[in-house]
């Protein structure tokens, strides 16, 4: 179908949820992408930090090839391979003991906030059930997580949200000090703000939390849905900050381009559910289990993650070279491959110039550029992406 037509079709069956950029992808080929008409694009979004193996892996497209032949869905009224198993190798390599796996990212919070009040609950008490969650982040659009979400833009016209959350700034272990009460079961928040606009958690901070939790039996959540899987240069990004979580959830890349979340947890934590607390029908969907699998095996044995860390400080490197020579850009933070670029103006335009020379990068908060691209990445590639935004920004001095 004509890009033209695919847009006007799409503008009038599909609901208005997206400001779609103008083009039709069909394909994608390691770290690129090409559209209708074989223009090439360089993939920094990735499906916004999803493809982290890039596009078209022959591991993970023969583990789905494979296990689709096999057995597409039996549901979680029997015993299923691939879902044991990705549960087991998520296990050996976290603090986590057990996982309930779902379909995304919101799914996998819904599962924590849920196991959190479970847990308070039955030893504290229905007074116990707060969470307090961070200003500026991002835990999905559903009723509970976008509730949890210390965003207004949003929450705007879904009130009444769900009680039970208090925000707090990030980084400021005091404004949580202050914040917990007796009715405080845990606190919830991303090792790096993704959608708030890459702000990575201090190490003190991080660490803080973890001692003051402990203390006080309050659950630490982390919301690793987007700088889990080998996005910041570790499997999980809590292993670079001074502490692990009670539960952690994971979304984007765990299933390398098929939908899949989890919620991991510690023993304790996780004995909160029992049968009939928590369900889903393709929660564990033995396909995207097995790319799960495939993923991390391509991570961990194909030495893709240490790649990325390679890669990870490259891109920053470079990034921050841009910075010192152009007053456009206020600051470039990140971890690994997820880095961002404060500019001191709108980034939208940014976006589009790039989008016109053959890049795709995007834009969260109006002025943070980000940069999430597959693990794969080459250092060419980023000395491309450098190249083209040097050019870009340079323009706008
Ligand atoms: C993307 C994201 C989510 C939501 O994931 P979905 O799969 O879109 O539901 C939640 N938390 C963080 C940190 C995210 O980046």
């Amino acid at each position: 179908m004509p890009t033209e037509e695919l847009r006007q079709d799409a503008d009038r069956y599909l609901m208005n949820t997206y400001a779609r950029s103008p083009i039709s992808v069909v394909r994608g080929r390691g770290s690129k992408v090409y559209d209708l008409e074989g223009r090439e694009y360089l993939d920094f979004v990735a499906g916004v930090a999803v493809n982290v193996l890039g596009h078209g892996h022959p591991d993970l497209i023969a583990a789905i090839q494979k296990q689709a032949q096999h057995l597409l869905h039996a549901s979680n009224l029997y015993y299923t391979e691939p879902q044991t198993r990705l549960a087991k190798a998520l296990v050996e390599h976290s603090f986590a003991k057990k996982v309930f796996f779902c379909n995304s990212g919101a799914e996998a919070n819904e599962a924590a906030i849920k196991l959190a009040r479970r847990y308070a609950h039955q030893k504290y008490g229905a007074e116990r059930y707060e969470i307090i969650t961070m200003l500026q982040s991002f835990h999905g659009r559903t009723m509970a997580t976008l509730s949890a979400t210390g965003q207004e833009k949003v929450q705007k016209g879904f009130e009444p949200l769900l009680p039970g959350f208090t925000y707090v700034p990030f980084n400021n272990l005091s404004a949580v000090e202050q914040a917990v009460s007796s009715k405080t079961a845990a606190i919830l928040l991303e090792p790096v703000q993704g959608e708030g606009g890459v702000r990575v958690a201090d190490k003190s901070y991080v660490k803080g939390l973890r001692e003051f939790c402990r203390a006080r039996d309050i659950l630490l959540i982390f919301d690793e849905v987007q700088t889990g899987v080998g996005r910041t240069g570790t499997l999980f990004a809590y292993e670079q900050l001074g502490g692990a979580p009670d539960i952690m959830t994971l979304g984007k890349g765990l299933g390398g381009g098929l939908p899949i979340g989890a919620c991991l947890a510690t023993e304790e934590a996780a004995a909160a559910f029992e049968p009939g607390t928590h369900a889903s029908t393709f929660g564990g969907n033995p396909v995207s289990c097995a790319a799960g699998l495939a993923v991390l095996r391509t991570l961990l044995e194909g030495r893709v993650l240490e790649h990325g860390r390679r890669m990870g400080d490259y891109l920053a490197q470079g990034l921050h070279d841009i910075k010192d020579r152009l007053p456009i850009v206020k600051e470039v933070r990140g971890l690994g491959l997820l880095q961002g670029m404060e500019l001191t103006v709108d980034g939208k335009s940014v976006v589009t110039d790039c989008l016109a020379r053959g890049l795709l990068i995007n834009c969260t908060v109006d002025r943070v550029l980000r940069f999430v691209p597959p693990l794969i990445i080459t250092q060419a590639e980023i000395d491309r992406l450098l190249d083209l935004l040097n050019q870009i920004l340079g323009k706008r001095v």
